[in-house]
């Protein structure tokens, strides 16, 4: 049984304890890659029968730090799903409007529908992370918020969504390649942001934030990943992995037919 890089609860872990490194997981890049495209046309066709029972619902949200491979995991993940049945969120510096409301206002709003997956590229969770970190708001203010996340995902469990949280955890070597490259590389210039190098510096402070977050946040009912995020052939196939398992036993089905197809006769 693969690991699933499942945040367990009872153990206390220090986020900095814990790998960023896959290799370590899976011994070869290319039986990584085969495996992977095999659970992703699984992946196509469980999406296809969630589509079509139109019941339950599967959020999947993606956290990291920056340069971590948000983008990058929703490029691979969704490549040859039918784009009707999945939403992408991606959760930018909230607007006047959306800081005149609560935190949650404005996920809720594109919690998915029944028969839908949503893939958030960052969340509420930001409202502990980014917040906290660059004190945007009072202690008094976001601290509360880990547990009004945990009762608003427990209402969104209760009503039928699947929750997946996935932490891609790089280290902050990998961060400056990646930087780097979006320096070094032509098309990669345009995701290169000043702000990002100002975030960086408070490397330490956010790898609290993130572990108190895990601490808080892994619930029975949205349980979170660190995923080894490193290498991103092996970032993929864990992540893969989950949500094709969850989906498995989320075990969506077309509806009946409607009566008994073979009398009917087209015109
Ligand atoms: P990017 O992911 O590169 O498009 O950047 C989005 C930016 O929005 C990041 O710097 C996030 O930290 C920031 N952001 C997202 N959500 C929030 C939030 N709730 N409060 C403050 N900043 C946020
Ligand atoms: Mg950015």
């Amino acid at each position: 049984m693969p690991n699933t890089h499942q945040f367990a609860l009872e153990r206390p872990f220090q986020l900095q304890t814990l790998p960023t490194d896959g290799k370590q997981f899976h011994p070869d890049r290319d039986v990584a890659e085969t495996e992977f495209k095999a659970l992703r046309k699984e992946f196509v066709q469980l999406q296809r029968q969630l589509y079509a029972e139109d019941k339950q619902k599967l959020l999947i949200v993606l956290q990291a730090m920056d340069a971590g491979g948000k983008d990058g995991t929703i490029r691979n993940i969704l490549k040859g799903v039918n784009p009707q049945g999945v939403r992408v969120h991606s959760f930018k510096v909230p607007s006047k409007e959306e800081l005149a409301h609560d935190f949650l206002w404005r996920i809720h709003k594109v919690v998915p529908a029944r028969g839908m997956i949503g893939v958030f590229n960052r969340s509420h969770y930001e409202d502990v992370l980014v917040v906290r970190v660059h004190n945007i708001v009072p202690e008094a203010v976001w601290r509360p918020r880990y547990e009004q996340i945990n009762q608003f995902e427990k209402l969104l469990h209760d009503t039928g969504t699947r929750i997946l949280k996935f932490y891609l955890h790089i280290s902050k070597d990998e961060q400056k390649e990646r930087f780097q490259a979006r320096l070094d590389e032509p098309d990669k210039n345009w995701k290169f942001s000043r702000e990002d190098l100002e975030k960086r510096k408070f490397w330490p402070d956010y790898m609290a934030a993130y572990e108190e977050m895990l601490h808080e946040c892994s619930t029975a009912w949205a349980p979170w990943y660190v995923i080894p995020a490193n290498q991103k052939w092996y970032r993929n196939l864990a992540i893969m992995r989950t949500i094709v398992n969850t989906l498995r036993e989320m075990n969506p089905q077309f509806p009946e037919a409607d009566g008994d197809l073979d009398q009917i006769v087209i015109e």
